[in-house]
């Protein structure tokens, strides 16, 4: 099943389609050591995301799968925000993300790009598109400080 891509302008700003058109940090991370992985079956967007977190830091993160252009683009733009910054960072950054997108909440300089995707918040089956790899990004976590 396909979700037809939104028609409004808002949701299709340059950062979004430039970010889906050229994923950062798409790829395997040999030296990952965890990884997680999910889908949102309404859209059929699939993200797995490979972290190397070493001394509470991301030290490194990549991205493979595939979806629409609302999920490429967050997934592209939380790689970009999150490589290299810590794990408290990223959990922050996540927390705000979704306060963005569920509760309406303004975003606020720790979102940096993904202030992008804010117009999201008005379509909620698109939400879950953008969601995804933030919930994957949850899971990957978890699992690495299970490991440490
Ligand atoms: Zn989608």
């Amino acid at each position: 099943m396909t979700v037809p891509e939104p028609q409004f302008d808002e949701l299709y700003r340059e950062v979004i389609l430039d970010h889906a058109r050229r994923p950062r940090n798409r790829g395997v991370l040999a030296e990952a050591n965890c990884r997680a992985e999910g889908m949102n079956p309404v859209c059929g967007d699939e993200v797995a995301l490979d972290l190397l977190v070493e001394d509470g830091r991301i030290a490194a993160i990549r991205f493979h799968g595939q979806g629409c252009s609302i999920s490429v683009a967050s997934v592209s733009l939380l790689t970009e925000r999150l490589a290299g910054r810590p794990v408290a960072e990223a959990q922050q950054v996540m927390a705000a993300f979704k306060a963005m997108l569920m509760e309406g909440a303004t975003p606020g300089r720790e979102l940096g790009d993904l202030e992008a995707l804010q117009g999201v918040a008005k379509f909620p089956v698109r939400v879950k598109c953008a969601l995804l790899c933030w919930n994957v990004l949850q899971e990957g976590l978890q699992q690495c400080q299970t490991a440490a």
